[in-house]
């Protein structure tokens, strides 16, 4: 159906809050929408230190952030959330009848009754290339992620950045293969690599080759005729700028979080923080809670710990929202049959 998605919660944010606020909300028979920017779940854990390890989460002495992420998504199977992934929330409306209206960058909406913002330090999005006036070409001629390397098979590439992204993406479209380019030039400011060995060693292989091109440099210019781009400048190590001719130019230069629309959702905000209280975890606007790095309040301490308490604390505060009518007790998921109903353990 065409008309929006009617739910009673949706998620901001897969980070580890906005996984485990999952399963608050479940135990509370709440099913939840979650909504994330990145193609993946994890936050901060998985795009900035998925091999790190966490030494502070209670009960587990240590694990990385990948591990703290694939073993919530496990606690919360039960609870069968639906994930957007791919997608920022860009807009939060109130309604009429109490509920909210969301949408998101790609158009997927939800009249909701309740919303937990679990964003983290922000949206992840990509790092672009500061060049003026080359933002034009986005989306014809320069990208930033690769949706369909299909699109790219055939075409003269430039590929831009230093690592695993970028050199990922060269072997794919410098090698034999159904997405082989007519010409692969990887450019870096620096001939130094964040990636695999192995992948850089392989690029210099092809270069060797002459499957494809390597330059040391930083593209400062461009060129275009008739609307459309046909090269960039790039600026040498050696201070000389050159002319690279191109069809399309592909940039990977890292992810960067940005707290972007959530600014303007009109909710208090103190230093790029939603301002909550520490009873209900809501912001000033009811229905709407903030759980996590996103949130402060006095004595706030940005840690995982932190914000899988709030979850709970929450969920408690959102239940008369969407049971007006219930009394919400607290029970021990060791002893009632109820949640072991709903944990699908009995
Ligand atoms: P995040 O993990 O930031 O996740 C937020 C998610 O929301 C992101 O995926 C983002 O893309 C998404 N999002 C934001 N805005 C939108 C939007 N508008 N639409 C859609 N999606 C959106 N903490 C500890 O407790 N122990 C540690 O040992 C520890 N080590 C760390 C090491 C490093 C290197 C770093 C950087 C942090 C560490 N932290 C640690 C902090 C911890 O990672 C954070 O506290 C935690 O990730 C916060 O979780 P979160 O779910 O609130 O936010």
């Amino acid at each position: 159906h065409d008309g929006p998605i009617e739910t009673d919660a949706v998620i901001v944010g897969a980070g580890p809050v906005g996984l485990f606020q999952v399963f608050e909300l479940g135990l509370l028979e709440i099913k939840a929408h979650v909504i994330d920017s990145l193609g993946y779940p994890g936050g901060q854990c998985v795009e900035l230190y998925p091999d790190k390890p966490i030494y502070d989460i209670p009960a587990v002495p240590v694990c990385t952030g990948q591990e703290l992420t694939d073993n919530l998504l496990k606690q919360i199977e039960p609870f069968g959330a639906t994930f957007h992934f791919g997608q920022e929330v860009t807009e939060v409306r109130p309604q009429d009848d109490g509920r909210f209206y969301v949408e998101t960058s790609r158009g997927t909406r939800f009249l909701t009754r309740t919303i937990f913002i679990a964003a983290g330090v922000g949206a992840f999005q990509p790092r672009t290339l500061k060049v003026d006036g080359l933002e034009k070409f986005e989306g014809s001629q320069v990208f930033y992620r690769v949706k369909n390397p299909a699109d790219f098979a055939g075409k003269n590439l430039v590929i831009v950045g230093g690592g695993d992204s970028a050199l990922d993406w060269t072997l794919q479209f410098a090698q034999e293969g159904p997405n082989r380019a007519e010409s692969v030039i990887l450019l870096h400011r620096r001939d130094g690599f964040k990636a695999a060995p192995a992948s850089v060693a392989k690029m210099h292989e092809l270069c060797d080759a002459h499957e494809m091109q390597f330059s040391v440099g930083q593209v400062t210019g461009y060129e275009e005729k008739d609307g459309k781009l046909t090269g960039v400048k790039v600026t040498g190590s050696d201070g000389v700028t050159r002319l690279m001719p191109l069809d399309v130019l592909l940039v990977f230069f890292g992810l960067s979080p940005k707290l972007g629309p959530i600014a303007q959702w009109g909710l208090d905000i103190e230093r790029k923080q939603l301002k909550v209280d520490t009873e209900k975890f809501s912001t000033n606007v009811p229905g709407i809670f903030a759980v996590g790095d996103i949130n402060t309040y006095p004595g706030k301490k940005k840690l995982i710990l932190s914000g899988f308490h709030e979850c709970a604390l929450a969920a408690f505060a959102a239940a008369p929202f969407i049971f007006p009518e219930k009394k919400i007790h607290l029970q021990y998921t060791t002893t009632s049959p109820k949640l072991h109903k709903v944990l699908g353990v009995e």
